[in-house]
């Protein structure tokens, strides 16, 4: 990557495209009975998938940038488990088919934050309100340092199948400063019961521009992590927005990486991977070649969601709890952020719909496109038009940017096909960018290109 085209880029504030549109431009007071509306046209034959969020924290993480409160009591907990279960019924009984369910995904937050037994009552609800297939994946994210024997053991009865183990760095100086210590031998710890109580899909979580890291202590953590033999990594780059997540204030500003070390920390992550034997998935996941992602990858079925890169192809997502975004054919929907105003809703036999969007077809076609430039690096226009009904012409407002990165050398053009030269990967989401209509509107609101 030639240092000019990274300065140049650097500074872009474009969205990771978890969504098109993304989640700022979904219109408040969505009507909950348009959601409704949604549930009862469900196409019979659709997979599901389902994402739980658990919005709670023992403690708080500098560098967080999820939706989450700290608690240390158990009873808003136990409250807010009952509410959830309650909604999961609100939301089944609105479903006039019975469905498969494909995934289930506990993010958070921490999901490990529910007790073994709340755990456990909510796999029950799950079960006893929708159709899960003999292979329906269950994934939640487990924070190694409250993750207690009778929590993984529920996990196990529960029918988890992987878990995510937030991981970020093992470089005591880098933990020391975001607030989150975390020795190796408790995560080790964690593993082996992991595993012993039967989940036996592993994901590492990793972070890379932290305060005080360097490109070597990233490449030391590789080292320690493969000793915990995950099938996947997800890496991705801190995103400093403090104007956005007040307590991020808390991070010596000049302690950050710059740029030039971001991309050298996270190079430094990927070549260890790579010598070992993992191969790279989109812009920031890992997978062993016998995982199901770097099967997806090479058959092209690699998609996107709120989590990043997945496996996961339902193409009917319901996000339960407070936060949760669900994506359906018609658009998206994003229940009540505050837990209280959430909990006045379930509790109140509703739907805790706030935000939403519904799709346009150009915004069908533009999420589909961005989506495999985001998987993929590549896409092909024409096709892509066509198969929504449309020519390349549609794209004539992104013409002049692509054109900048043409003559840049980020991505080369053959007619209708777009391809980012493998050298600038990294600016990828600078390339889905130029298919965002909506950008210029809350540009400064995202993160870094790099
Ligand atoms: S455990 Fe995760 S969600 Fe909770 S504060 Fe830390 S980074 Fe945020």
């Amino acid at each position: 990557m030639k240092p000019e085209i990274l300065a140049k880029y650097q500074d872009a504030r474009v969205p990771r495209y978890t969504s098109y549109p993304t989640a700022p431009h979904f219109v408040p007071d969505f009507p909950a009975e348009t959601y409704a509306a949604w549930l009862a046209d469900t196409d019979p034959a659709a997979p599901l998938s389902l994402y739980l969020h658990i919005p709670f924290c023992a403690e708080m993480c500098w560098y967080c940038g999820c939706h989450t409160k700290i608690t240390r009591r158990y009873e808003p907990i136990a409250a807010y488990a009952r509410s959830l279960r309650q909604e999961i019924d609100l939301v089944a009984g609105r479903l006039p088919h019975g469905n498969p369910v494909t995934h289930v995904h506990f993010g958070g937050g921490t999901p490990t934050a529910l007790s073994a037994d709340d755990f456990s009552r909510t796999m029950e609800g799950l079960r006893a309100r929708f159709r899960f297939a003999a292979d329906t994946e269950v994934a939640v994210e487990i924070d190694p340092r409250t993750a207690d024997p009778e929590r993984i053991a529920a996990l196990g009865t529960g029918g988890v199948t992987r878990a995510s183990l937030g991981i970020q760095t093992f470089d005591e100086h880098v933990q020391a400063t975001i607030n989150r210590v975390q020795p190796y031998g408790l995560t080790r710890d964690v593993v082996e019961a992991l595993r012993t109580a039967g989940v036996s899909a592993l994901n590492a979580d990793l972070l890379y521009g932290l305060p005080y890291q360097t490109a070597r202590s990233c490449a030391e953590t590789v080292d320690q992590v493969l000793t915990l033999e995950p099938s996947r990594l997800a890496v991705f780059g801190y995103a400093h927005v403090p104007w956005m997540k007040t307590h991020q204030r808390m991070i010596p500003e000049n302690a950050l990486p710059g740029p030039a070390e971001r991309v050298a920390q996270f190079e430094a992550i990927s070549d260890r991977l790579r010598q070992n034997g993992y191969v790279a998935v989109g812009l920031d996941h890992f997978a062993r070649e016998d995982d199901p992602m770097a099967v997806a990858l090479a058959e092209r079925r690699l998609k996107r969601n709120f989590q990043g890169y997945t496996t996961d192809d339902a193409p009917v997502l319901l996000g339960l709890g407070a936060s949760a975004i669900g994506a359906l054919p018609q658009g998206y929907v994003q229940n009540a952020p505050d837990i209280n105003g959430y909990k006045r809703s379930v509790d109140a036999g509703d739907l805790p719909t706030r935000r939403g969007r519904t799709l346009t077809e150009d915004d069908r076609l533009r999420r589909a496109v961005i989506e495999r430039v985001m998987c993929d690096y590549r896409v092909d226009l024409a096709a892509m038009a066509l198969s929504h009904g449309t020519g390349l012409s549609t794209f004539a407002d992104a013409l002049p940017a692509l054109g900048v990165l043409e003559a840049d050398g980020v991505i080369t053009r053959d007619g209708g096909h777009v391809t980012v030269v493998e050298a600038y990967r990294p600016l990828v989401r600078s390339v889905a960018a130029c298919f965002d209509r909506y950008l210029d509107q809350g540009a400064r609101r995202h993160s870094m290109a790099v």
